[in-house]
């Protein structure tokens, strides 16, 4: 549709113009931080300057996390689709999950049967978990519960839903009990930088990343939501004619450096 193209052109657009930024304002940061180290490291410091030097590293550190997931977000080449797994990612994923959310909030996983293997990358998918879960647990402030959910989807020929074309999919969901988002955020929720949060907590950039990551997988990802009763995310994934190669650690994945 006219809205998707539009949507396609700006994210290239943001994600040339950032990944260029970003790249070099991390370099920066890491000089910084180097020094910093440094000069924690002397002894002869009194506490307010060892409290000063802490504050720019926190800061320097947040710079950092938000200069990640712009590059997470621009780097749209280096993807390496292989047939996975999914019950066998989203198993080894819970454990990240857990501690993503806190003790407030119940991990429950519900896997499919038969589920068919998928074509993606799986240090991706790692990472839009994680983003989803990100935002399900700002969403759920008091607790809650996130279901995991995987089951198969074939997509018939001329009966289409939804803008999912046509095909097999192996479909991820992600339901959260939190506060849901009105329908005039549910339509801006893939646009780059838009945010709800307050300054400092949301970049604006989880949703966008997990958009431009499906597009570029041929998959899908929908999102239905409502307000005081919660949301839900659906990846689609598109179904591999091949089998399941050894899984890497899924862990090990979210480790991998972003540059
Ligand atoms: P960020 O989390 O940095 O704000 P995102 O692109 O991940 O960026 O999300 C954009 C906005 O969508 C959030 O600020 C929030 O308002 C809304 N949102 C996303 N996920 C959820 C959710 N599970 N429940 C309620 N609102 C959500």
């Amino acid at each position: 549709t006219a809205a998707s193209l539009r949507q396609a052109v700006k994210m290239d657009a943001i994600g040339q113009l950032t990944g260029g930024v970003a790249h070099d304002f991390n370099n920066i940061l890491m000089v910084i931080m180097a020094n910093l180290d440094a000069l924690d490291e002397e002894a002869d410091l009194d506490r307010a300057t060892r409290n000063r030097i802490r504050r720019i590293g926190n800061a320097t550190q947040r710079a950092r996390d938000l200069t990640r997931q712009l590059l997470a977000f621009s780097r749209r080449q280096a993807l390496q689709p292989v047939a996975t797994d999914i019950n066998e990612l989203v198993h080894g994923t819970v454990g990240l999950l857990r501690r993503t959310l806190g003790e407030m909030i119940e991990v429950e996983t519900v896997l499919g049967g038969g589920l068919w293997n998928a074509d993606i990358d799986r240090a991706q998918l790692e990472a839009s978990l994680v983003n989803l879960a990100i935002n399900a647990r700002d969403a759920m402030p008091d607790g809650g519960r996130l279901r995991v959910s995987t089951g198969n989807l074939s997509m018939p020929a001329g009966a289409e839903r939804d803008g999912i074309s046509a095909g097999d999919f192996v479909v991820v969901s992600v339901s959260d009990t939190g506060k849901g988002m009105a329908p005039n955020v549910l339509e801006k929720v893939f646009e780059p930088f838009f945010t709800t949060k307050e300054m400092g907590k949301g970049t604006g950039l989880g949703l966008s990343m997990v958009y431009g990551f499906l597009q570029q997988s041929k998959g899908h990802v929908r999102i239905e939501s409502e307000v005081g009763r919660g949301t839900t995310v659906r990846l689609y994934l598109p179904r591999s004619s091949e089998a399941a190669s050894t899984t890497v650690s899924p862990a090990a994945n979210m480790e991998r450096g972003t540059e």
